[in-house]
């Protein structure tokens, strides 16, 4: 890889103060999850959720992937992200259990970004792993660490190939340069508001 983008650290944004979905007006949850005993909890609107699963199923053995796009967010003494939008690298090199995020396809996300998402936060980023599970390997790792090093990012994973309960799970920061271990799941919610505001 050979990129030159600013990484801000290991410290984020402030949270924003807000209620989480399906305790504000016009959001529901559809699928709980597991919620973590601690840490940040990671939710993910339905629309960008059924995109990165579209792009997935259609890649089939090919590893595909983008970005996460939305809000970092406090209430209470609990934390929590609210994945709103996903953007396909689309200038990634995919390749059969590997993929590749060069400087075009970060040039090309930040771009979109500005473009189409002005006011959201970078979140992290989602792949694939077409039949081998959910995990974050070596390579997933580096690219954790060197770009999204700060505590409210996050790295979905998507199996294409397993069932419907095993297909995503999601990793966050349990602290400081640590990863959680195991795959967490996603608490997906819905906003209504969202489709009447929606710009296309
Ligand atoms: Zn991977």
């Amino acid at each position: 890889m050979n990129l030159r983008i600013r990484v801000k650290g290991a410290r984020g944004p402030e949270p924003v103060e807000r209620p989480p979905p399906g305790a504000r007006e016009g959001t529901k949850i559809l699928e709980p999850g597991r919620r973590p005993p601690s840490g940040l909890t990671v939710y993910v609107e339905r629309r960008p959720l059924e995109s990165m699963l579209r792009r997935a199923g259609v890649a089939g053995d090919y590893e595909v992937g983008g970005f996460l796009l939305g809000a970092y967010c406090r209430h209470r003494d609990t934390r929590f992200v609210e994945i709103t939008a996903q953007v396909p690298a689309l200038k990634a090199e995919s390749a059969r259990a590997h993929l590749t995020f060069g400087v075009e396809a970060v040039r090309e996300f930040h771009e979109t970004q500005a473009e189409r998402y002005p006011g959201t936060t970078v979140l992290g980023w989602w792949h694939t792993h077409p039949g081998y599970g959910l995990f974050l390997s070596a390579d997933d790792l580096f690219i954790h660490t060197s770009f999204y090093a700060a505590e409210h990012h996050v790295a979905v994973v998507i199996d294409p190939r397993a069932g419907p309960r095993e297909a995503v799970g999601v990793f966050a920061w349990e602290g400081p340069g640590e990863v959680s271990p195991g795959a967490r799941t996603l608490v997906v919610y819905e906003d209504e508001r969202r489709r009447k505001t929606r710009r296309t």
